[in-house]
């Protein structure tokens, strides 16, 4: 027989620890090492052991044989133990149906009274971005039907389910390694709801359910990035058969990309190709900015290609604070696609001659420049 770990070590608990104490400690250790959920690869033997645990400490007859001898009962049958023995645990009263909810297909008692969540997806430029404008959309969204009530039964043609007694769960046995345990289960007869519709609804076919044009009124944050969600509360899909609440419309965002600006959060990036002569003489750019005014850059003389000038509170707001970010324009060298005979012949006689050690040193300082 393999060495086995004490119990209260299992549990992280002390000897002392009450009912409570125990649960509690169960509790968090099995929804961590549940082999269904766990991602942990000894996930399996954990829940083994820390269910094995459990079973004999949440039981004051077995506590006490335990506490007094231990592993090695006499008669040598240690509680069942590893050797295939089974454990009733009833785990969803411990651990809660929402612990269940995720992996019983999605059929739990949350998402059988709400209805499903919508997202819709909603494009917008950044002019929109800037000013936080008002929108107005409309949509087919699904509603309840009002022929039924949204229960999808004509006249009200519905029948208690006689699997479930209208209870809408059954208790079934599980097994998960060498352990049962009891679990309740939406009823597979009436899909958990209790009620099996008669005579389907004309008007919706029993789905509960009719698309309706919905007017949308909605307000983009300023500042708002892509993806953002905005939640409308009660507006998604009603609840099956009209048996509670409605589930949530998100209205997510996505900014439109602009002509020239790249976003880094608040900050606008945008690149600026340039003349040799711009850049030589230096010049001042304007152009349409997304605030309604006009963007002006202001290149100094003699700047080199990839510099960088920066203007500052031209960006975007921020999506809290008042104060906006910056514009940040990268200078770009753009050689012209031709060269006239005249040009060719200007450039050549403006040609510096330079030498082997001068071209290294330039190189050198450059490269100095960029690390700093
Ligand atoms: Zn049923
Ligand atoms: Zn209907």
């Amino acid at each position: 027989m393999e060495d086995k770990r004490d119990y209260y070590e299992v549990l992280g608990v002390d000897k002392s620890a009450d009912d409570k104490e125990l649960k509690n400690a169960f509790r968090s250790l099995a929804r961590k090492y549940h082999p269904d959920r766990s991602t942990e690869d000894d996930a399996e033997d954990k829940f083994k052991e820390i269910q094995e645990a459990y079973a004999v400490l949440s039981d004051p007859e077995k506590r006490q044989m335990y506490d007094r001898f231990g592993h090695n009962q006499p008669g040598g049958s240690p509680f069942g133990g590893f050797g295939g023995g089974s454990f009733n645990i009833n785990l969803e009263d411990i651990l809660g149906g929402d612990f269940f909810s995720s992996f019983f297909g999605g059929s739990s008692r949350r998402s059988r009274n709400r209805g499903n969540d919508i997202i819709v997806r909603y494009s917008i430029n950044l002019e929109s971005v800037f000013q936080g404008t008002s929108e107005e959309l409309e949509i087919e969204l699904p509603n309840s039907c009002e022929d039924c009530d949204g229960t999808g039964a004509e006249n009200g043609d519905i029948i208690s389910c006689s699997n479930c007694g209208g209870q809408g769960r059954i208790r079934a046995r599980q097994q998960v390694g060498p352990f049962v345990q009891d679990v309740i289960r939406d009823c597979p007869t009436c899909s958990g709801i209790g009620q099996i519709i008669k005579t389907k609804c004309k008007s919706c076919k029993g789905s509960g359910q009719q698309p309706k044009e919905t007017k949308l009124r909605f307000n983009i944050p300023k500042g708002a990035e892509d993806g953002t969600r905005l939640r409308m509360r009660g507006k998604g899909e009603p609840a099956h058969r009209g048996r509670g609440e409605n589930g949530d419309l998100f209205i997510e965002l996505e900014v439109e990309e602009h002509d020239w600006f790249e976003r880094s959060g608040a900050d606008l990036i945008m690149s600026l190709p340039l003349t040799y002569t711009d850049l030589a003489l230096g010049t001042t750019i304007k152009l349409p900015h997304i605030d309604g005014g006009e963007l002006k850059i202001t290149v100094p003389k003699m700047t080199n290609s990839g510099e960088t000038i920066e203007i500052r509170g031209k960006g975007l707001p921020r999506l809290r604070g008042s104060s906006r970010g910056d514009v940040v324009v990268l200078v770009k060298l753009q050689m012209p696609r031709k060269l006239s005979k005249e040009e060719r012949k200007y450039l050549e006689s403006t040609r510096e001659d330079y030498t082997d050690d001068e071209l290294q040193e330039r190189i050198k300082d450059d490269a100095s420049k960029r690390r700093k």
